[in-house]
């Protein structure tokens, strides 16, 4: 399946900023309020979270700041492996909490991130900006809104989680981007190869060469995709790289993304049946095309995917 973001990407978007015009808000310079105002983009790996975010704020909501809510994407390094948006992706968008710590000396768990990202927010909205939380970690999104947050409690994972609060600390506009399970599964094995052969499987060999995942094992970064899975093939002693471990680590890769995708829309759904207000977006379509030729993938990911965004968005802030 072709990536329908790089289709999206090398399409003229002549057509689409006109529209833009039309539906740009004129709300989004509201003074700095106590409750601030949120948009937060959630959705599975692969889904097109990035993406939707950056044509927000660069055609829609020009005063918007992104702060990045992907737990591994707070630390600095393995970029292609985390799937870091990239410099040029990012477009001049302002994105915070993205590769900023050391996976070496910091391990950032939900309660820091709350107290990261706050700080963030309310820099973001001193400057009357809009801040966009942006990110697949829903512990980390979870610890942020929450009003009351309890780090002892986990909502979403063991045999008995803890109950999830709807009283939330800032005004959200929650949007979930959703793509029907078998056709994000299809990308998702797809974009595995595609990261392995543009760069992933030599950062890969500089982080187990260098000796740094000995460094973070066992915490943060040692935990992302692609490097438990690996570690047999980089790390074998006798020098002999075989291409079954290779194979293997690569078919265990896919299958993970997958089990990451699946737990990420489960906990999600999760927050909406406890009450939150979340604005699901169907993007399956633009992956359907995507996969089928791609000739009209980026008019479909404008009017299916970035127009009702842009439309509940403006809606929240005229509230
Ligand atoms: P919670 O949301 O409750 O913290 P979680 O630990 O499952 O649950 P996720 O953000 O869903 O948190 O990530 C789960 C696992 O998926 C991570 O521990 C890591 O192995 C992998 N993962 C998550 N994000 C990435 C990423 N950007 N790159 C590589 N692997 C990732």
């Amino acid at each position: 399946m072709r990536s329908p973001f790089l289709l999206i990407s090398s399409f003229h978007h002549h057509r689409f900023n006109l529209f833009a015009v039309r539906l740009r808000s004129t709300t989004t310079h509201a003074a700095p309020s106590r409750h601030p105002k949120l948009i937060v983009i959630m959705g599975a790996t692969g889904a097109g979270k990035s993406r939707l975010s950056v044509d927000l704020a660069t055609r829609f909501f020009t005063n918007s700041e992104i702060i990045n809510s992907d737990k591994m994407q707070v630390y600095r390094g393995l970029d292609i492996t985390t799937n870091k948006i990239t410099t040029q992706e990012q477009q001049g968008v302002p994105h915070h909490l993205l590769g900023v710590f050391d996976p070496i000396q910091s391990v950032v768990n939900p309660l820091d991130f709350r107290t990261l990202a706050s700080k963030r927010i309310s820099d973001i909205t001193s400057r009357r900006g809009l801040p966009l939380v942006v990110g697949g970690s829903n512990s980390f999104i979870y610890s942020l809104v929450s009003k009351r947050f309890n780090p002892k409690s986990d909502v979403f994972n063991g045999p008995d989680p803890g109950p999830i609060r709807s009283e939330l600390r800032f005004k959200c506009c929650f949007i979930w981007v959703d793509v029907c399970v078998r056709v994000l599964n299809q990308y998702l094995s797809k974009r595995v190869d595609e990261m392995l052969n543009s760069g992933m499987v030599d950062e890969l060999a500089e982080f187990f060469g260098s000796g740094e995942y000995l460094k973070v094992k066992r915490s943060g970064l040692g935990q992302a995709i692609g490097v438990p899975e690996l570690e047999g093939y980089f790390t074998n002693v006798d020098g002999a790289k075989s291409e079954e471990v290779y194979d293997e680590g690569v078919r265990r890769i896919k299958e993970n993304t997958c089990e990451l995708a699946k737990r990420q829309v489960g906990k999600i759904l999760r927050l909406k049946e406890g009450g939150w207000d979340l604005k699901r977006i169907d993007a399956t379509e633009v992956f359907r095309t995507a996969d089928s030729g791609g000739g009209r993938v980026a008019e479909i990911w404008e009017k299916q995917v970035v127009e009702p965004s842009v439309k509940i968005v403006n809606q929240f802030l005229e509230e």
